[in-house]
C-alpha cells in the first residue's frame, strides 16, 4: 500500500500511531531521554492548537527557546494560513475522498493541494531535524491517515511503532472527566462512550496494519509490556531504528528518571513540567472501577483483535526467551 520500505532520507522519524489514551506521552517522554533521540510530541496536531500551547518544559511554544528556533524558521518558508486549511482539508477525509486517496494514489498525489500540503509537512520536519542537529524524531500525532502521509514525503525515512493497550483500559480513561491545562483555555477533555472507544478502537487498529504491517520499519509494541519491563520495550525499539544504546542509566526496574523535555500535544497534565522520577505500575483501574455491562460491551465488540494481539505479543515473548534472557 505504502511505499515506506522504499524511502530513503536523512530525517529518521519515529510515528508512534495507535489510539488515544495509549500511553503515547509516556513512552516519547521515555524515548526522549535516549541520546540521539528528540520526542517532539503530537506535531500533526499542532496547527490546530493556538500558538499559545504550552510545552512541557512548562513555556509558551512562543517562549520556549527550542520550539521558538524552530517555528521561526518555519514560519519564514511556510504560509501558516494556507498550511492550516489545507491540514484541515486532508486530516478529516472520509468516505469516498479517502478511498480515493488511497486506490487512486498517483492522480491525487500528483494533485497540486496535496504535493502543497506534503511539500509543508516536509519543510516542518525539516526545520526540526536541523535544528535539533540530526536527531532521530519521535512524533506521537497517532493518526495513521497523518502517519500515511509522512510515508509518501521522500525525505522521511519513516518507521512505524504500533502502541496497543487494552481496549478496556482506554475505554475505561474515555470515561473519565479530565482536566486539560496544556491550552491557553483551560479546560474538561470530552467524555466518549464504551461504544464508540471500543469501535474506534478496532477500525484504528485494524487501518494501521493495513497500512504498515506489512513494512520491515513497523513495530508493534504494548502500553503493558512497557509498562512492566520498559527497557525491554525501548531495546526493541532501538533495534527497530538500529540505534546503538548506551547502558539505560535512567532506568531501574520500573523506576524512571525523566529529565527535561519539550513534547508538545499529548497527554502532558500527567506529568510535571521539567524533569521527575516515576514508578511505572500498570493502570488496571477499569477492573475494578469500570461498570460490568461496559466491559462486556468492549469485550464483545474487540476480542477477535484482542486475541489476536495477546497471541503475537505472547510469541515475541517466546521468540526473545529462546534467543536471549530477559531484561531486568
Ligand atoms: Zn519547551
Amino acid at each position: 500500500m505504502t511505499n515506506i520500505t522504499e524511502s530513503v532520507g536523512q530525517i529518521k522519524l519515529l510515528y508512534i500511531a495507535g489510539t488515544g489514551r495509549n500511553g503515547s506521552t509516556l513512552l516519547e517522554r521515555i524515548l526522549t531521554e535516549i541520546p540521539g533521540v528528540f520526542a517532539a510530541g503530537e506535531l500533526g496536531r499542532v496547527t490546530r492548537y493556538n500558538k499559545n500551547k504550552t510545552c512541557l518544559c512548562g513555556e509558551k511554544l512562543t517562549v520556549c527557546p527550542i520550539w521558538q528556533a524552530i517555528n521561526n524558521e518555519i514560519d519564514s518558508q511556510i504560509d501558516e494560513e494556507r498550511f492550516t486549511q489545507l491540514d484541515l482539508k486532508y486530516s478529516n477525509l472520509k468516505g469516498l475522498n479517502l478511498l480515493k486517496l488511497l486506490t487512486h494514489q498517483k492522480e491525487l498525489k500528483l494533485s497540486g493541494d496535496f504535493q502543497q500540503y506534503l511539500n509543508m509537512l516536509a519543510i516542518k520536519y525539516k526545520a526540526i531535524h536541523k535544528h535539533k542537529s540530526g536527531q532521530i524524531i519521535t512524533d506521537s500525532t497517532i493518526d495513521s491517515l497523518y502517519g500515511y502521509y509522512l510515508s509518501l514525503i521522500p525525505s522521511i525515512d519513516l518507521y512505524i511503532l504500533h502502541l496497543i493497550r487494552d481496549p478496556r483500559g482506554v475505554s475505561y480513561s474515555w470515561q473519565r472527566l479530565k482536566f486539560s491545562s496544556s491550552t491557553a483555555k483551560k479546560s474538561w477533555t470530552p467524555q466518549i462512550s464504551p461504544l464508540k472507544t471500543a469501535l474506534s478502537w478496532v477500525k484504528r487498529n485494524i487501518f494501521i496494519e493495513f497500512m504498515f504491517a506489512r513494512t520491515e520499519k513497523y513495530l508493534q509494541v504494548s502500553y503493558e509490556d512497557l509498562v512492566e519491563n520498559p527497557s525491554a520495550v525501548v531495546k526493541k525499539i532501538a533495534n527497530l531504528l538500529n540505534l546503538k544504546l548506551e547502558p539505560l542509566d535512567f532506568i531501574k526496574g520500573q523506576k524512571i528518571t525523566l529529565g527535561e523535555s519539550h513534547l508538545i500535544g499529548g497527554n502532558l497534565d500527567a506529568f510535571k513540567k521539567g524533569g521527575e522520577e516515576i514508578i511505572l505500575k500498570p493502570d488496571e483501574r477499569w477492573k475494578h472501577q469500570m461498570k460490568w455491562v461496559d466491559i462486556i460491551l468492549v469485550n464483545l465488540i474487540t476480542w477477535p483483535l484482542m486475541l489476536k494481539y495477546s497471541l503475537s505479543q505472547k510469541r515475541q515473548k517466546n521468540r526473545l526467551s529462546t534467543h536471549s534472557k530477559p531484561s531486568k
